[in-house]
């Protein structure tokens, strides 16, 4: 009897699909019973390949995961259950999959209730489902980007049929609402603000794995982002294949300037944004950037290629001079915004005329940064059919002719910034030397200086004093429990317990009544001192009486008990914040 079901399987006709609207789901999460059981005590382990949108989505997973009672394992090999999130973007990415697939054989040997679950974009493609399924029949589940909000019920019908499960939707997409979610961060997080892609480059693979460009409804996208801000997070990314079409599916003069300045007024310390496309820039996305100073200066502005013709091939929709036209605007408005960039080496039929074109337009806009890729035929997408007359040697060529020439500007950038002082928001310890930390500036440098632990989430000044190609050495400006202490002093001032301590103190101090007692207390004061000098005892006695009744009444006062309150409260509150810190 077949051990697998094969309920749906990705269909790139399908896929391409962009008449129907997307479906608005609204759910709240149910777990199903069986495995509410298996769930109980048992540990997951979600390893995730590609882009942001897939951390999102395992944060997603990781959120459904946890409310059904499990736990994330500390390690790979001590979990009762993994999911691989897969990327198809590049061929490279594939290749590590089915590696990372083959560790897991092992664990089924060990205990027969393991699960074993493949999704992500990787499994929308044609063929590769089915394929994988016959290749490592030890793979209980596989599902795709449509379907993660399901997560729970396919893992529920894998336990009820004892069957492995392959059910991969090809349809323009959904938007699920009220998804849980464990996010990877404390401080920083990831907001989808639009799913998938319409714009159809013809090398992407995008537009098929991830559906139609959708956009979140903006209520939706500020109250997550309003709960972010309430818990203190330091930096929210608004994410999207395209945010700068947001909106556009509403066709009601919605876009992503509005969106942006929406949440930037929220009060976020950090507001990042990507991936943009030069298409779709508008001037007023960049009066917003540029009005507001929690929005970084720091802009992800896919170039590909700097040869027109090698554009208007991979369907762009742009030229090399409205590109540069955008690229000096933004400078003209922001002369110290950072710009980075993805570029492709080696499209199909790329000249070595064109090839320079892309050289020279990296030498013109001078990046601060730039993911580089040899091209990679993507099966599916138009540029796969493409004559791809481009040797491999002569792609690797070009690309280290590229690297250098991206490395001149990255180091050109670096050397200007030493000596400056940047605020960095601070990840913790660094990969490179643990004893360090590390963290990245408002134009996404990353710095390493020393200073304790304490600081991870807190954004510091830090001065820089040695540059490399791609990080810096720096060391703290100001004494890093300053810093906190700061930071501290301003998170408690978003409490509520300080903002009654502080409309305490502020009605005391208006109100006449306690003004006059305080005044009255110091009168007295006075003249009991005068009293003593004089030796005059009736003075005395008479003035401590008035003392002691204008103190009395002082204390009682209503409004001043309730300053009394509220300061312990606050008291309270700093010691629980310091204790966390300690
Ligand atoms: S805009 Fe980006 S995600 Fe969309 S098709 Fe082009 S490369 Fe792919």
């Amino acid at each position: 009897m077949a051990k697998k079901i094969y309920k749906s399987l990705p269909d790139m006709s399908k896929a391409r699909n962009r008449v129907d609207a997307p479906l608005l789901r609204r759910e709240d999460v149910v777990v199903p019973p069986l495995f509410a059981s298996f769930a109980k005590g048992r540990k997951y382990w979600i390893s995730t390949f590609g882009c942001q949108a897939n951390v999102r989505d395992e944060e997603i997973m990781a959120g459904f995961l946890s409310i059904a009672g499990m736990e994330r394992a500390s390690e790979e090999s001590s979990a009762d259950l993994v999911i691989i999130n897969t990327c198809a973007v590049r061929e490279n990415a594939e290749e590590k999959v089915y590696g990372e697939i083959g560790k897991f054989k092992a664990n089924h040997l060990k205990d027969k209730n393991f699960i074993l679950a493949v999704c992500g974009c990787m499994m929308q493609e044609e063929n590769i489902a089915k394929a994988l399924m016959e290749r490592y029949p030890f793979v209980n589940l596989i599902f795709g980007t449509h379907n993660v909000p399901d997560l729970l019920s396919l893992l529920e019908e894998h336990l009820e049929k004892k069957k492995d499960i392959v059910e991969v939707l090809s349809f323009p997409g959904s938007i699920v609402e009220n998804l849980p979610s464990t996010r990877l961060d404390d401080y920083k997080a990831f907001v989808n603000i639009t799913y998938g892609c319409d714009k159809f480059c013809t090398y992407c693979i995008v537009p098929y794995t991830r559906g139609r460009e959708r956009s979140r409804k903006k209520e939706d996208i500020l109250a997550e982002c309003r709960e972010l801000v309430e818990q203190g997070y330091q930096e929210i990314t608004l994410l999207g294949q395209n945010v700068n079409s947001y909106g556009k599916d509403f066709k009601d003069g919605t876009n992503f300037a509005s969106i942006l300045e929406d949440v930037a007024n929220l009060g976020i310390p950090r507001l990042r944004f990507m991936t943009s496309h030069p298409w779709d820039f508008s001037d007023d996305m960049l009066d917003v950037i540029a009005t507001h100073p929690n929005i970084m200066k720091c802009i992800h502005l896919p170039v590909q290629s700097g040869s027109n013709d090698v554009l208007r091939r991979m369907g762009r929709r742009y030229t090399r001079e409205e590109y540069l036209n955008l690229v000096r605007k933004i400078r003209l408005k922001m002369p110290s915004c950072a710009i980075t960039t993805d570029i492709i080496v080696g499209f199909p039929n790329e000249t070595e005329e064109q090839f320079e074109d892309t050289l020279t337009l990296c030498e013109e806009v001078g990046y601060d940064a730039a993911f580089t890729f040899i091209y990679s035929p993507r099966k599916g997408t138009p540029a796969a059919k493409m004559v791809d007359d481009v040797s491999s040697s002569a792609k690797h060529e070009r690309f280290d002719r590229l690297i250098k020439v991206i490395e001149k500007s990255v180091i050109g950038h670096a050397e200007q910034m030493v000596g400056e002082t940047y605020a960095v928001l601070v990840d913790g310890p660094s990969k490179k030397d643990p004893g360090m930390l590390s963290g990245y500036t408002e134009s996404s440098k990353l710095v390493h200086f020393r200073g304790p632990k304490q600081l991870r989430g807190h954004i510091v000044p830090v001065r820089i004093v040695e540059s490399h190609t791609f990080s810096m050495i720096g060391e703290l400006v100001e004494d890093p429990w300053i810093s906190l202490a700061k930071d501290v002093a301003k998170d408690l001032l978003q409490e509520d317990a300080a903002k009654r301590f502080f409309a305490t103190k502020k009605a005391m101090e208006d109100d006449p009544e306690v003004a006059r007692l305080r005044d009255a207390i110091q009168e007295e004061q006075r003249a009991l001192a005068l009293a003593m000098k004089d030796g005059d005892d009736l003075a005395y006695a008479h003035h401590k009486k008035a003392y002691e009744q204008n103190k009395r009444a002082y204390e009682e006062h209503p409004l001043v008990r309730n300053l009394a309150a509220s300061s312990e409260e606050l008291k309270q509150e700093l010691l629980s914040v310091v204790g966390e810190l300690s």
